[in-house]
């Protein structure tokens, strides 16, 4: 396990083809959270107790919270955005990349859990006050359809126009493609930016699941899709050394 998690610094630059020209996208991963966050054993009931202590888990697995700033093609891309909580790192970080609000062009989201799309409002108002809000129609119609909608029909009036659904097979900015990854949520997208993947919540326990992908946290709302899904996404990325990077692993948030 440890072998297979390099850690380096939070910047790291990747080199891919953007709007088909090369380019280098610059990946900075977001930590939102302040203190520590521990994934606690009683998230994962079908996982047994000897597997948490044969992996040293007993106390939790670590975890955290986390947004991805891209930099591609002079463009601020940024991918979730966490959620909102009053110490959020979220504005702080991207103040300290030279980033304010108004400088994020595009934002990508994995799906529609308040810690993914928490932080794109504030006050009632939106947070990105001229960025281009990109969400799988997938995600966007079942939460629509759900009765507990109200913080996306909030989002949807924040955003308005800027509120972009779409397609799998649709042209996005940037040259980045978006990927099935459904189970966890019904829409739960993956995003591809040159050689990295932005993976959102296929897994929420890294130590536990990547080599126990059968295992779900409870968040998992289709278990058995989550699992295919995991399982996918893992070995897609082992055949074509995909840099995977989550919003609930553990520093440095990538594996590779
Ligand atoms: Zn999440």
């Amino acid at each position: 396990m440890k072998n297979r998690i390099i850690f380096i610094a939070l910047a790291a630059v990747l080199a891919i083809s953007c709007a088909q020209r090369p380019t280098e996208v610059e990946i900075i991963p977001i930590q939102d959270n302040v203190t520590p966050r521990l994934m606690q054993r009683g998230l994962f009931a079908d996982a047994p107790d000897s597997l948490f202590e044969a992996l040293g888990l007993q106390d939790g697995i670590p975890s955290s919270v986390c947004a991805f700033l891209a930099k591609c093609d002079g463009k601020n891309v940024l991918f979730d955005a966490a959620n909102g909580a009053h110490d959020s790192q979220l504005l702080p970080v991207l103040a300290f990349n030279g980033v304010t609000p108004e400088d994020v062009d595009y934002i990508f989201i994995t799906h529609l859990h308040g810690d993914h799309i928490g932080g794109l409002m504030k006050d009632g108002t939106a947070v990105f006050t001229d960025a281009e809000l990109y969400i799988n129609k997938v995600e966007y119609d079942a939460w629509m359809a759900m009765e507990q909608n109200a913080a996306l029909v909030a989002l949807t009036q924040a955003y308005g126009d800027r509120l972009n659904t779409f397609a799998l097979d649709d042209t996005l900015p940037c040259g980045i493609e978006a990927m099935e990854a459904y189970g966890h949520t019904p829409g739960h997208t993956v995003y591809k930016v040159g050689s990295a993947l932005i993976v959102g919540d296929i897994m929420h326990g890294v130590a536990l699941q990547l080599e126990n992908p059968q295992y779900c946290a409870r968040f998992d709302m289709d278990h058995g899709q989550s699992v295919a899904t995991r399982k996918r996404i893992m070995e897609m990325a082992a055949d074509s050394g995909f840099k995977l990077y989550g919003m609930h692993f553990p520093e440095p948030y990538y594996l590779q």
